[in-house]
């Protein structure tokens, strides 16, 4: 499997003059022109930018859901973007995590299985699995909630289940959307506490966009996206 990876340390994020550019009858828009960035091994990244800036454009071609228009990326040993599709979609599942600011988990499975959705993707999830799952679910405090519904859950309860589905696999690279745009201020410190703890945890990297400025300064790097460009801040 050429284009698995190993969190050893070694691996990285690079993206090269990332263009986006969505054609409509009367106008070309250009989202992202030339977006460059790197990101070392368990490394992570605030974005920030104005709403509309092509945030979630962004994240969706790191997290090789969306393709550029142009530019290439590189992440760990892969060539994302040059896999085909069934191996890019394998390639995602175990090693991308998505974190969106609305869970996106699903209703009619319990939390257990909602973290196991992941495992799902590339085949079966046993004992092992589940035993991974379990662990993790006590490690975000939900330890008595593994047979809820996400409809007994609260907010921040909901987002604690999701950071444990997008870090169950131990992806290298986490991708989080504005993961505590719905939540009140105690309680999105503490889920970007639990976050930020379990990335150093597992040594992931991870790239989060986010208007708190509590989680932005809580980060080690910050980008500014703007115009479709971006621009460190120090
Ligand atoms: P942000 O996450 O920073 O709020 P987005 O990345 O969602 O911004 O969107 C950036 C811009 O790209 C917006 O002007 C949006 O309307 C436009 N856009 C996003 N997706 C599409 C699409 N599929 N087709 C056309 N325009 C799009
Ligand atoms: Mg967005």
């Amino acid at each position: 499997m050429p284009w698995a990876c190993q969190n050893d340390g070694m691996v990285s994020l690079l993206a090269d003059s990332l263009s986006k550019s969505y054609s409509t009858p009367d106008s070309e828009l250009d989202v992202l022109v030339d977006v460059s960035l790197s990101l070392a091994a368990s490394e992570n990244l605030a974005i920030l930018g104005p709403s509309g800036s092509g945030k979630s454009t962004l994240l969706a071609i790191l997290g090789t859901l969306d393709q550029p228009s142009s530019g290439t990326l590189k992440i760990g040993d892969a060539d994302p973007f040059q896999l085909p599709e069934p191996q890019l979609a394998e390639f995602r599942s175990r090693q991308i995590g998505f974190i969106f600011q609305d869970h996106h988990l699903l209703p009619q499975c319990t939390v257990l299985e909602n973290v196991l959705v992941p495992f799902l993707a590339s085949g079966s999830a046993g004992a092992v699995e589940i035993d991974e799952a379990t662990q993790l679910i006590g490690r975000v405090g939900l330890a008595d909630r593994l047979l809820h519904r996400p409809a007994q859950l609260s907010g921040g309860e909901k987002q604690r289940v999701a950071i444990a589905r997008a870090l169950v696999r131990k992806p290298i690279l986490v991708l989080a959307d504005e993961p505590t745009g719905n939540l009140d201020s105690r309680t999105a410190e503490e889920v970007s506490r639990l976050l930020l703890e379990l990335q150093v945890e597992q040594e992931s990297m991870l790239v989060a966009v986010t208007h708190s400025q509590q989680l932005a300064d809580s980060m080690q790097r910050r980008l500014h996206l703007d115009n479709g460009q971006l621009v460190e801040h120090v």
